[in-house]
């Protein structure tokens, strides 16, 4: 199903420059080291695999954090320069750069830990955690350790008016030209795919809402293939509505400090649980429990991940204490499995809307 897509997307991975923007997000970079120092005592001695390794950096972080051996998998040319960089670091010994699609890999032994760097926009963009999946069932031993071992994808309703003006309004006056006929065409332009960038904690207009949350022990690669949540928001403010910012978190949690929660979070099928309240309270734990977070919200350092915006073709004034309620579906595109689908269901104040749209 995969491979007939698949070249494109790694030849995109064996650009340097994906992995120096990836590299130099030092939240994500050093969360990832900082994650691998504290879970030091299962990384010593252990075995690891590097699930999608690129340029080789959290093999090497493994390595030098006493993993006995680490398989770095790499299906992208990368890995070429990941196998030099491996061996001018006198590392050739422990780490075994294999250049190849995890799904194919065969090697003599299970592992103690599987890493890897997967999450794409949206969390899911790519669908790179269905590798992970994989490399989890076949190669890790019982017990073992995945990091990150926890994601959680949100959403929030946002304002943003210097965009919609930047993109569209300023058509309504150019040099003096009234060139307003372009409006539509901006819209389509601006709008219809969702957008890249990074706002902040001002733009939103409420707490987020979970729309999936990930267990990385036990998640399947079925489950991700369409995720619909209902969502469910009070405004706090009064303001134009631009559309629904998504961000993430990754946590990175050993195999038994599962999340208090647990069976709160396992028996949901619809998000009805994750109350503002409820998810409010476990980002409060996991920050007071010092668990590890990679956390992409806008009220956080920026990441390279920045946050998604599927911005409303037009905007909607909205009241304090306005409900706006519906659902949103991703799912994997049938013309490429990497693409993501997007169908969002919208009502609030008598006015309802279904925007579809598309992450290629
Ligand atoms: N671990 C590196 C790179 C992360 S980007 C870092 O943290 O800097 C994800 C990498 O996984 C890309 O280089 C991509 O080519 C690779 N990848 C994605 N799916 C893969 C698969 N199925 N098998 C092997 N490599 C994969």
């Amino acid at each position: 199903k995969w491979e007939e897509f698949d070249d494109a997307y790694f030849q995109s991975y064996s650009q340097i420059g994906i992995h120096e923007e990836m590299i130099k997000d030092h939240v994500r970079t050093e969360t990832y080291r900082n994650a691998i120092m504290r879970h030091q005592n299962l990384i010593s001695g252990k075995v690891v695999m590097d699930v999608g390794c690129g340029t080789g950096i959290l093999s090497i972080f493994c390595a030098l954090a006493g993993a006995r051996r680490v398989y770095a998998i790499e299906a992208s040319d990368i890995a070429v320069q990941a196998s030099e960089v491996v061996k001018a670091n006198n590392l050739s010994e422990k780490i075994i750069v294999i250049h190849e699609r995890v799904e194919k890999v065969s090697i003599q032994e299970k592992v103690d830990v599987i890493i890897s760097e997967w999450m794409g926009y949206m969390l899911l963009y790519e669908s790179m955690l269905s590798s992970v999946i994989f490399a989890r069932d076949n190669w890790l031993k019982q017990g073992g350790l995945i990091l990150p071992s926890h994601a959680t994808l949100y959403m929030a309703p946002v304002t943003h008016s210097e965009r919609y003006c930047d993109s569209i309004d300023f058509w309504r006056d150019v040099y003096g030209i009234d060139m307003s006929v372009m409006l539509p065409l901006a819209k389509q332009c601006a709008f219809e795919e969702p957008s890249i960038e990074t706002i902040s904690a001002e733009n939103v207009l409420t707490w987020p809402f979970v729309v999936k949350f990930v267990d990385c022990y036990t998640v399947t690669a079925r489950e991700l293939e369409s995720i619909t949540t209902k969502y469910n928001f009070t405004s706090m403010l009064r303001a134009p509505l631009h559309g629904f910012a998504f961000w993430f978190d990754a946590e990175f949690n050993g195999p038994s400090t599962f999340p208090a929660n647990n069976n709160l979070l396992s028996g949901s099928s619809t998000s009805d649980l994750y109350s503002n309240v409820y998810n409010n309270q476990r980002r409060q734990k996991a920050k007071s429990d010092q668990v590890l977070v990679l956390s992409t919200a806008p009220e956080d350092e920026p990441t390279h991940w920045q946050q998604t915006i599927l911005y409303l073709y037009e905007p909607i004034e909205v009241i304090q204490d306005q409900t706006i309620e519906g659902s949103i579906t991703l799912s994997q595109s049938r013309e490429n499995p990497r693409f993501l689908n997007i169908h969002l269901e919208y009502s609030s104040g008598g006015r309802s809307f279904i925007k579809e749209s598309i992450m290629r």
